[in-house]
């Protein structure tokens, strides 16, 4: 079997920093997944590569990501536990639907370094912006959701 390293490096991009998301590049699941075909079989791309590198997942547990990007799958932004706690990770998220509007606006007048300043405004990963500007994520967040979105809205 080749090291996980050889494995993975084509099929992701990788962040500046070891703390930023790992992009997966091939295909993604309708649920948001990264998706991995292994011995003919498809697979969730972050539960594959947690199973190579600690081993199965116990029955009834999870891989769950903690980063709020689905198609991650660095594994210092996976988890695995309970489905409870895989809910409660994904609620604790650092974003408000707002923020998203505020994010998605800023692609239109994106420069080469923008998706890093924003992860930094809000304690994201440059990962999770991208992913909110392909649509991958956070799809639902409409305009006039939440008191920010909704004023916002009223202005223009
Ligand atoms: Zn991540």
């Amino acid at each position: 079997m080749p090291s996980p390293g050889q494995t993975i490096k084509p099929l992701v991009r990788l962040g500046r920093s070891p703390d930023d998301c790992w992009t997966w590049l091939s295909h993604i699941a309708a649920t948001g997944h990264a998706k991995k075909t292994w011995h003919g079989r498809d697979v969730h791309a972050h539960r594959w590569l947690w199973e190579l590198l600690f081993g199965p997942i116990p029955a009834g547990a999870v891989v769950y990501s903690t980063c709020d990007s689905k198609s991650c799958i660095n594994p210092h932004h996976l988890a695995c536990g309970l489905q409870a706690e895989a809910n409660r990770a994904s609620i604790n998220t650092k974003l408000l639907p707002a923020d998203v509007i505020d994010i998605r606006n800023a692609k239109a007048t994106a420069g080469q370094h923008t998706a890093a300043h924003l992860a930094d405004r809000y304690g994201v990963t440059a990962g999770v912006i991208r992913e909110i500007w392909a649509g991958t994520t956070w799809k639902r967040a409409r305009r006039n959701y939440g008191p920010r979105g909704a004023a916002k809205a009223r202005a223009q």
